[in-house]
């Protein structure tokens, strides 16, 4: 009948396979990504800042040498296709001229060269054709600029008729600062009260964070050249395994200065400038060196998903991923630590950034039988190691966060049993807890994982996943 007809129509009508599709997609954030870090290379070139400049440059060549080597539709129709052209026009002109600045700035006595002293770096700017021409970067521009809806006047000062650059950079310098303040205010973490010894068991991944960030700490001088550590880390595994508890530990230990924002907050609390704030981030992080940034449920601001969802949470990445290349480029010893219970959906140039990759696993009998111990250690029990044993063999599937809640319902039988006589007793009458009371809580506390959950974890550890000592 009709249906086959309707189905016969629609690959005609797209006429472009899927894969090579969402490379459309990427490249625009390529193409978004370059002009960011050229943008940012050309700013310090102005301002005489050489080096950082180089560096800038460099990763926006990079940049674009991986968006011009995707496989994108090479015929196509309508507004999508043309863009594709457009994005790789612009990115191939970026890429020569970058290039030659790059040489200019690379060369010795760049700037007393023969070319007849100085050339100046405004007379180079890499995007300045496209500038005019690129309604995104203008649209970009006139939003995220004046938010008001007003031309762009640069400091219309009232009763101050300074110069008017001096006067722009004021108020530039007054939201720094107060972007400066929020993340020494409210991400720096400053008073860090797990210990290493509080998480139980995940020796592996404790491992794993010492080589990357507490050691280098403590010897520089033999973790460089091959022996450099990893600049991004993922923790990732199901949920209530210790994740965001390692990293508060990590905070502790480490002789670093230790960054902290969950990516919700992000998003949720500083909705409207967490672009902004994350570039004051690293920005901070790298003057502050060496340094961690623990950005807790990641998955939130850098899914795949997020893409082609709001503008500015497609901002927030590239911000995101430019910073991370900035640091990862420069000595600054600065390591990105994520930590997310859904790995699957992260967006791939994120993964690929965070090259060591630990999974937090639910604990197996060791690791629960440490976990019980911890738990419970310095608690009114009557348990003993067999009763412990028994315990472990019948908490097969709980998680961390599973026993912890298993261990408190079980605390709470013996006050229950006192009934009205609670408000009366004194602390030391209450009797010690039993392994009784473990087997009324075993009744209503139940594992949060299930199987097919856990198997979808080994599959991405097996896709991703790098070991985790
Ligand atoms: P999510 O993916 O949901 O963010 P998470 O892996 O970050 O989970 P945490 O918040 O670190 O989990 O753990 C939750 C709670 O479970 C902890 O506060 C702690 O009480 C307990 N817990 C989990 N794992 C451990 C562990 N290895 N050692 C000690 N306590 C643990
Ligand atoms: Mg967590």
């Amino acid at each position: 009948g009709t249906q086959p007809a309707r189905a016969a129509l629609r690959p005609a009508q797209k006429g472009i396979e899927p894969s090579l599709q969402a490379n459309q997609e990427k490249l625009k954030g390529y193409h978004d990504l370059a002009q960011d870090a050229i943008e940012r290379a050309y700013n310090k070139d102005v301002e005489g800042a050489s080096q950082d400049a180089i560096k800038l440059y460099r990763l926006g060549l990079n940049i674009i040498y991986e968006g011009l080597s995707l496989r994108t539709p090479s015929a196509g129709l309508g507004p999508a296709f043309s863009n594709v052209e457009r994005w790789k026009e612009d990115m191939k002109q970026w890429l020569q001229r970058a290039n030659d600045r790059l040489r200019d700035l690379e060369a010795p006595d760049a700037s007393t060269s023969a070319r007849g002293g100085a050339v100046a770096p405004a007379q180079c700017n890499p995007l300045a054709p496209t500038l005019a021409a690129s309604t995104t970067l203008l649209r970009t521009r006139t939003t995220s600029q004046s938010s008001t809806g007003t031309p762009r006047v640069p400091a219309a000062t009232p009763g101050g008729r300074g110069p008017g650059g001096a006067a722009a950079g004021g108020a530039a310098g007054r939201e720094d600062a107060r972007l400066r303040e929020v993340v020494l205010g409210e991400i720096l973490d400053t008073r860090p009260s797990t210990r290493w010894d509080d998480v139980a068991g995940l020796s592996a991944a404790k491992q794993a964070l010492a080589e990357m960030v507490i050691l280098p700490t403590l010897r520089a001088d033999l973790f460089n050249g091959l022996r450099a550590p990893a600049r991004g880390l993922l923790l990732y595994g199901p949920p209530g395994n210790g994740k965001t508890l390692l990293a508060k530990a990590l905070a502790a230990e480490a002789r670093a200065t230790f960054f902290a924002i969950s990516a919700s907050s992000l998003t949720s609390k500083w909705h409207g400038e967490a672009e902004k704030l994350v570039r004051t981030l690293f920005a901070v992080a790298a003057e502050m060196q060496p340094s961690v940034i623990f950005i807790d449920e990641i998955d939130s601001i850098l899914s795949e998903r997020t893409a082609g969802e709001h503008e500015a949470s497609r901002r927030l990445k590239t911000q995101f991923l430019v910073e991370f290349d900035g640091v990862a480029a420069s000595s600054e010893r600065v390591v990105v630590i994520g930590a997310t219970n859904r790995p699957q959906e992260l967006d791939e140039a994120v993964r690929r950034r965070l090259v060591k990759r630990v999974y937090i696993p639910m604990p197996d009998a060791a690791g629960r039988r440490e976990l019980l111990w911890h738990v419970l250690a310095g608690q009114p029990a009557r348990l003993s190691r067999a009763d412990v044993e028994a315990l472990v063999g019948r908490t097969g599937g709980y998680s961390g966060s599973d026993l912890a809640a298993l261990c408190r319902e079980a605390a709470m039988v013996p006050l229950r049993e006192l009934g009205p006589a609670l408000s009366t007793v004194s602390a030391d009458q209450v009797r010690p807890i039993q392994l009784r009371d473990f087997e009324a809580a075993l009744q209503t506390i139940r594992p949060s994982v299930g199987p097919e959950q856990l198997a979808a974890f080994e599959d991405w550890t097996r896709a991703y996943g790098s070991s985790g000592g």
